[in-house]
């Protein structure tokens, strides 16, 4: 999977199948070779017809409605929420504009997106999920961190099923020994990484994952593992 590519040259092999080369046909970096190539171009919201500006709504380069942090466009009183706001396109954060706008329209406390952890899970084969931040992310910020990865081999119900492909990976603070983030590319990748995610919003450490009872032989137990790859 080549996230983020810009251009791609792809040409078909007689006998092989695709030749993928990563940028301009004259590109000499990585080559990939497979049988299919699924290119993922992304969506552009359909706002064009609305013609907002005409409201005073401002739109982004991309067409986007721009929001603040309480979904409230340019125009005071006027919300936008779900895919046309850009950002990642999710139905479950969809779903949780709708949280955000009930509390600020017609609730007692003002909700707010700054936030909100959003998980997402890729239905590839073995799933991967992914939630809060990445380690890049979390170098760029300069934040003190630890990182462990586990491979799924590592991870007895994941031998026992035969499916050992991919890894879990936690980022931890370096202080205060919170998760920050994790991805689990593997079986089930998604409904770990939700498991992790809710050890992230109930702020739980490292110590607490490792130290706690999974039953055996889940790949929940994987996390025990993981956790305990972390210095104490
Ligand atoms: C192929 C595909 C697979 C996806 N799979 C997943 C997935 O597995 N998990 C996940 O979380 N997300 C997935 N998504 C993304 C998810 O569908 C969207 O994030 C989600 O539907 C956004 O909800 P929304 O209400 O913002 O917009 P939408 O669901 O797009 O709803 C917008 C509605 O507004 C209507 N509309 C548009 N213009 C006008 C107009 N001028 N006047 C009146 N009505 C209008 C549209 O007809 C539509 O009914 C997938 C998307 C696609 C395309």
């Amino acid at each position: 999977m080549v996230a983020g590519a810009r251009q791609n040259y792809a040409s078909r092999l007689a006998q092989d199948g695709l030749d993928l080369i990563e940028g301009e046909a004259h590109f000499t970096g990585p080559k990939f070779e497979g049988s299919h190539l699924l290119s993922a171009i992304g969506r552009i919201p359909n706002t064009e017809a609305l013609t907002l500006e005409a409201a005073g709504i401002r739109l982004n380069d991309h067409g986007f409605i721009e929001v603040d942090e309480y979904l409230e466009t340019s125009v005071p009183g006027v919300y936008a929420m779900g895919d046309v706001k850009g950002g990642p396109a999710f139905t479950h954060l969809s779903y949780d504009d709708y949280r955000i706008l009930h509390a600020n329209l017609i609730g007692h406390e003002k909700a707010s997106t700054r936030d909100r952890i959003v998980p997402y899970t890729v239905f590839i084969d073995p799933q991967l999920g992914r939630a809060g931040m990445t380690e890049r992310e979390a170098r760029a910020q300069g934040r003190a961190i630890q990182v462990a990865k586990l491979p799924m081999s590592a991870v007895i119900r994941a031998v026992e099923t035969g499916e050992t492909r991919g890894f879990m990976k936690a980022v931890v603070d370096a202080d205060s020994g919170q998760i920050l983030g994790c991805t689990v590319l593997g079986s089930e990748g998604g409904e770990i990484m939700t498991m992790i995610q809710v050890a992230m919003l109930g702020k739980l450490t490292h110590t607490a994952m490792a130290d706690a009872i999974f039953t055996h032989p889940l790949l929940a137990e994987g996390l025990n593992t993981l956790f305990a790859m972390f210095d104490a």
